[in-house]
């Protein structure tokens, strides 16, 4: 079902709803007012709440079924923490602004109700147009200093909002707008809370004391120096640490990316494939070329071996169908840069149909790299909960060092297409090895 709907009414709720001489139709005292009233929304408009009673109430939107529709503050009245809502508007523009949303929403497929936190946050953002973005909060009681608020609120049980901003970062869906603060993290917990202590270089102590004009001396081992040596001690679990050990973070106000684009758009097999193309991704012509190359490079020097790697995912419109487009272009992008790590950068990979990879790996052994990407699969469909369990047909050939070439038995000539349809066409899966 189809949460945005331009028909739908603008939503009003106002603490004050009930005091009001004519109440309208669409106007509620509290979200179980509303909830229990049967009404529909295409977006809020809030007033009059506290600060306390406007974060739960927001928090309960955006943990319900209406939970990407907009929440806008009443201009007229602003709230004094106005962090968590999309706008401050006056009422008609209250009702423009969520009907544009609407709109949006309107021209893309799915937005199923049981999405991941990974496509709400995608999705949210989608919807709010090319210039919404994540802005991180300051919270010097959280753990690590920062939060991205309406990512925490959108998180079911068992999500972490910090985690899976930070995936999302990882993986290219979400790009950074501004630098606004650098943390500081214990190596041990991973608290933001540290503080500075200077000791003695010798011994590590802190009972040091300044010793004249020249420098300081330790209390401990009576070693005299001119400058401590900075510690930073964690508030959350005491440890001490070094400064070079510590690790730091960049916080920074988030937008989706290119890539993240269209994984919200992804509405067809196509678009949730194209997550595997990643840096080392070229095209079908270029691919054939450099196996071409390969193979004549081999050809005059022995010593030189490649090999050549095919991974077809044979139940991929089947997988699509039970899990959403979206939610197989998060994987797929995943593996996709967790396929970067077991690379070279000599390497290529291609896609010579919707459903398969190619790989191509000079001066290296498909021995492993099979085992890796199997494994690799295996432990994200896991991470991403995905029931249904792929197959998948990896196929691989290794060009090596030995006696003269023994073409396959399909072709006449050792060229990239007899080679790629010659393995791609195995009847069963299996491992080939084609000594050169
Ligand atoms: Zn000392
Ligand atoms: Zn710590």
């Amino acid at each position: 079902m189809n949460m945005f709907s331009s028909l739908r009414p603008l939503v009003v709720l106002s603490a004050r709803a009930n005091d009001l001489p004519l109440k309208e139709d669409d106007c509620f005292a509290s979200w179980d007012e509303f909830l229990q009233s049967g009404s529909e929304a295409r977006g809020f408009l809030v007033e009059d709440f506290t600060a306390e009673s406007l974060a739960a109430l927001i928090y309960a939107i955006r943990q319900s079924r209406w939970w990407a529709l907009p929440i806008i503050g009443s201009k007229d009245a602003p709230p004094d923490d106005f962090f968590l809502l999309d706008a401050l508007l006056a009422s008609d523009e209250a009702r423009a602004f969520s009907t544009d949303m609407a709109v949006r929403h309107e021209e893309m497929p799915g937005g199923g109700e049981s999405m991941g936190l990974d496509e709400k946050i995608l999705y949210f953002l989608y919807v709010r147009g090319p210039r919404a973005t994540l802005k991180p909060f300051l919270d010097r009681d959280s753990f690590r200093l920062y939060r991205y608020l309406v990512a925490e609120y959108l998180a079911g049980e068992g999500e972490d909002a910090a985690q899976t901003i930070d995936r999302l970062y990882q993986h290219g869906l979400l790009e950074r707008v501004d630098l606004l603060d650098r943390t500081q993290h214990c190596p041990a917990c991973g608290s933001a809370h540290l503080h500075v202590l200077m000791v003695c270089p010798r011994c590590d102590s802190i009972d040091i004391h300044r010793d004249g004009m020249e420098g300081f001396t330790c209390a401990s081992c009576h070693h005299s120096f001119g400058q401590g040596i900075a510690h930073l001690r964690c508030l959350d679990c005491g440890q001490d640490s070094a400064a070079e050990q510590v690790t730091h973070r960049d916080i920074s106000t988030l937008a989706l990316s290119r890539r993240g684009r269209t994984a919200v758009r992804a509405g067809e097999i196509r678009e949730s494939f194209a997550a595997l193309d990643n840096e080392r991704y070229v095209d079908p012509t270029f691919f054939r070329r450099m196996l071409d190359w390969m193979l004549s490079l081999h050809a005059r020097h022995q010593d030189f071996h490649f090999s050549l790697l095919y991974m077809n995912f044979v139940n991929a419109e089947t997988i699509l169908a039970r899990v959403g487009e979206r939610r197989l272009y998060l994987l797929l992008n995943e593996f996709a840069n967790s396929l970067l790590d077991l690379l070279r950068t000599s390497d290529f990979t291609t896609r010579t149909q919707e459903q398969n990879l190619w790989l191509l790996m000079p001066l290296s052994a498909a021995e492993g790299v099979s085992a890796r990407l199997m494994a690799l699969f295996e432990r994200l469909q896991t991470a991403h909960k995905i029931e249904e369990r792929f197959e998948i047909d990896i196929r691989s050939l290794d060009v090596t060092e030995g006696a003269a070439l023994d073409l396959p038995a399909a072709s006449q000539e050792a060229d990239a297409d007899a080679l790629m349809t010659s393995l791609s066409s195995l009847s069963r899966p299996e491992n080939r090895e084609w000594r050169g």
